[in-house]
């Protein structure tokens, strides 16, 4: 595909390659076009991702790939109302994303922006009964465009947000500008953007944000078009070959 064996070991370069092979199109090329360009600091920054980034924050969970049901975060904390404003009671998150969380939340508070919570994690459980609901309400395919099947939602590892009305509608508002704009500074990444339901599974969600570092966050800008799911979908296949 491309020399790389001057920068990168032989066995890693093949890995990269197996990686950006398993991308679909159109995306494989548009990915494969920004690596190309800057392989050096390519490879540079893919190991200070992997070398400063818990795994947990990068696991991929799609229709595909699912959290075992026993899945728990083993650090859950209780979202602190007196830090952020919550929609509803008793919310929990993984301590890391919560604190990530009210850092960015004081940096929009900073500039006049109020950005609230309302929903974070949920367990196995609960995944399958709001899945049952929807499916009740819609049947089964239109519910699983709007709603994860129990053990393939984000939301199950503790790292995923929703955020104000949890409609589109908060795209337009100062809340979402602001993400959309600042999100990535705080590690934080929209997990299923506008147009690209038949790569991510879902439609647009303007509201659904998922926690995966800071690098991993502008990584997944400079390399993968700004789309989380070719970098989690790059970063499985190369963690596993
Ligand atoms: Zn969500």
């Amino acid at each position: 595909m491309f020399c790389t064996a001057m920068i990168a070991p032989t066995d890693t370069a093949t890995k990269i390659e197996l990686s950006i092979k398993a991308l679909p199109e159109p995306y494989r090329g548009q990915v494969l076009v920004s690596i190309q360009k800057q392989y050096t600091d390519f490879y540079r920054d893919l190991t200070v991702v992997l070398e400063n980034t818990e795994p947990e924050l990068l696991v991929l969970v799609d229709k595909a790939h699912a959290l075992p049901e026993n899945y728990i975060p083993n650090d859950l904390v209780l979202l602190d109302s007196a830090q952020v404003v919550l929609n509803k009671k008793d919310m929990q998150a993984r301590r890391i994303a919560a604190q990530a969380l009210y850092t960015m939340v004081h940096a929009a508070q900073a500039q006049g922006i109020t950005i609230s919570v309302s929903s974070a994690y949920r367990s196995y459980a609960y995944q399958e009964s709001l899945f049952s609901m929807y499916v009740k309400e819609m049947g089964e395919e239109a519910a699983s465009r709007v709603s994860a099947k129990p053990g393939h939602s984000q939301h199950q590892l503790g790292t995923a947000f929703d955020f104000g009305s949890v409609t589109n509608e908060f795209a337009k508002t100062r809340a979402g500008k602001w993400l959309t704009q600042n999100a990535r500074n705080y590690g934080f990444s929209l997990s299923y953007p506008e147009g690209l339901e038949e790569l991510t599974g879902y439609s647009w969600e303007s509201w659904h944000y998922r926690f995966i570092g800071v690098k991993a966050a502008l990584f997944e800008q400079k390399y993968f078009l700004g789309i989380q799911q070719l970098m989690l979908l790059f970063l499985h296949t190369y963690l596993k070959a």
